[in-house]
């Protein structure tokens, strides 16, 4: 690291401090050639995450959009913004866990409904209409019912499962008849 003061090359370390709960490191360093002193931090660089979409489009994960999506499904405000937060930052850090850091949409919305089904019942079917292409409104109703009798379902890999677990009374009209 070159010095702050007078950009000589050679600085020496003279104290570094963790922090806790963190992956910040503060080291104190010492110029030898003009006697100042500085600080510099050394901080994790994360690996990116990438989230690939149902049309195959690529974009940077991004936990902003994450919490907007929470906070939509949960308008009524079941979850105040401290809830949302952490539930946030949970699916970030598994996500950067994951040793395949291209995830797809279903992925997250998947991993956000197993924890908003523990919070409440009608955040967890808002976000399951508003995530799955499958559901259509007369899904949505039975996925109330069914939730209402069964529960939620407990661990599916992915978002639709929810579709397998509902079974509307009637059929579908196909779009092009
Ligand atoms: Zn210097």
């Amino acid at each position: 690291m070159r010095c702050a003061f007078c950009d000589n090359i050679d600085t020496q370390v003279r104290d570094s401090r963790a922090h806790s709960n963190s992956h910040i490191i503060k080291r104190r360093r010492y110029c030898p050639s003009c006697g100042e002193r500085f600080t510099t931090i050394e901080q994790l660089i994360r690996r990116e995450i990438v989230v690939v979409k149902r049309d195959g489009r690529r974009e940077m994960f991004d936990i902003e959009k994450l919490r907007r999506s929470i906070k939509l499904a949960t308008a009524k405000g079941s979850l105040d913004d401290g809830s949302v937060d952490s539930m946030a930052n949970t699916i970030h850090k598994q996500l950067e866990n994951r040793v395949n850091h291209d995830v797809n949409t279903k992925t997250v919305a998947s991993m956000v409904m197993k924890r908003m089904q523990a919070v409440d019942d009608m955040s967890f079917i808002r976000f399951a209409a508003f995530y799955s292409d499958r559901v259509t409104y007369s899904d949505f109703l039975s996925l109330i019912e069914t939730v209402k009798e069964v529960g939620a379902p407990q661990d599916g890999p992915d978002l639709f499962t929810v579709g397998d677990v509902v079974k509307p009374k009637r059929g579908r009209k196909a779009k092009n008849s």
